[in-house]
């Protein structure tokens, strides 16, 4: 198995797409630590999922917000499993609103969830990283961080920086073998898009030339070929996983 006696961190990882890389990760051999923020049965699901690879598996709660909750999550591992080879930043939330009707609070939420956690996650991956000379970041962006979209200034706003970050860790890492690279996905089925409405899912669902909607199976084999240790040579890079969406 590719990934055999290597450790990965997968935030987010108690449903949607984060359960499918944290399941994936583990089918390739990983012991997998499953973050969460509030839905701890949800997160021991995904551990019992990975367990059932024969890997071992362990949920820590963590808000990504918060750097102090950040540091825990990497000293626990640490503890428990003795290194971090591979990290996936893929907590993230919505909080749409159109431009002009945006409270703050809304622009902030977002922006420190998905922006702020994302790069707690990669300084402090990096700090463990650069002493093992090994580790591979993947930063789950969105094709709305390249192309935009009405009704998500806030949500747009932090996977454009997310992909920003992701390019200049990379410069800054590349020397001590860790690749940080961004997926970023359509449209995927998963609770963040069940709140849609039919209407708009018809729309988006339109504009997809592979003519549907994606998997969150879909976005974890994206970010299985950048956790590859194969695949060292490939940093910095956007791999959209969308169907054709933003094409
Ligand atoms: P989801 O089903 O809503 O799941 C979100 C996950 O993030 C949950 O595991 C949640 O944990 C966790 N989370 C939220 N806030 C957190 C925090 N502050 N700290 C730690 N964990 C937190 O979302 P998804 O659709 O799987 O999306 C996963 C990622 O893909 C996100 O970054 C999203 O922006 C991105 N994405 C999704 C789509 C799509 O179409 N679905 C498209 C492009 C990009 P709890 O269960 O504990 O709340």
């Amino acid at each position: 198995m590719g990934l055999s006696g290597q450790v990965a961190i997968v935030t987010g990882g108690s449903r949607g797409i984060g359960r499918a890389i944290c399941t994936k990760l583990a089918q390739q051999g990983a012991k997998v630590v499953v973050n969460y923020n509030g839905n701890e049965a949800l997160a021991k699901e995904t551990v019992f999922l990975c367990e059932s690879f024969g890997v071992d598996s362990m949920a820590i709660k963590a808000n990504v917000s918060d750097e102090a909750q950040c540091i825990q999550l990497f000293e626990e591992t640490k503890k428990s499993f003795g290194r971090v080879d591979i990290v996936v930043n893929n907590a993230g939330i919505t909080r749409d609103g159109l431009l002009m009707r945006m409270k703050k609070e809304e622009f902030s939420e977002v922006i420190d969830t998905n922006l702020t956690g994302c790069f707690f996650c990669m300084k402090h991956a990096a700090t463990i990283m650069m002493k093992q000379r090994y580790g591979r970041i993947i930063n789950i962006s969105s094709i709305v961080g390249l192309r935009g979209n009405a009704g998500q200034v806030n949500y747009a706003a932090s996977k454009a920086g997310v992909i920003g970050m992701t390019k200049s860790a990379a410069k800054e890492l590349a020397k001590r073998n860790i690749t940080v690279n961004a997926v970023a996905p359509g449209m995927i089925q998963t609770d963040m898009t069940d709140v849609l409405s039919d209407k708009v899912k018809e729309e988006m669902h339109k504009s997809i030339p592979c003519g549907r909607i994606g998997s969150a199976q879909d976005v974890a084999n994206a970010v299985s070929f950048f956790a590859a240790q194969e695949n060292g040579y490939i940093t910095g890079q956007v791999l959209c996983v969308d169907g054709g969406m933003a094409v």
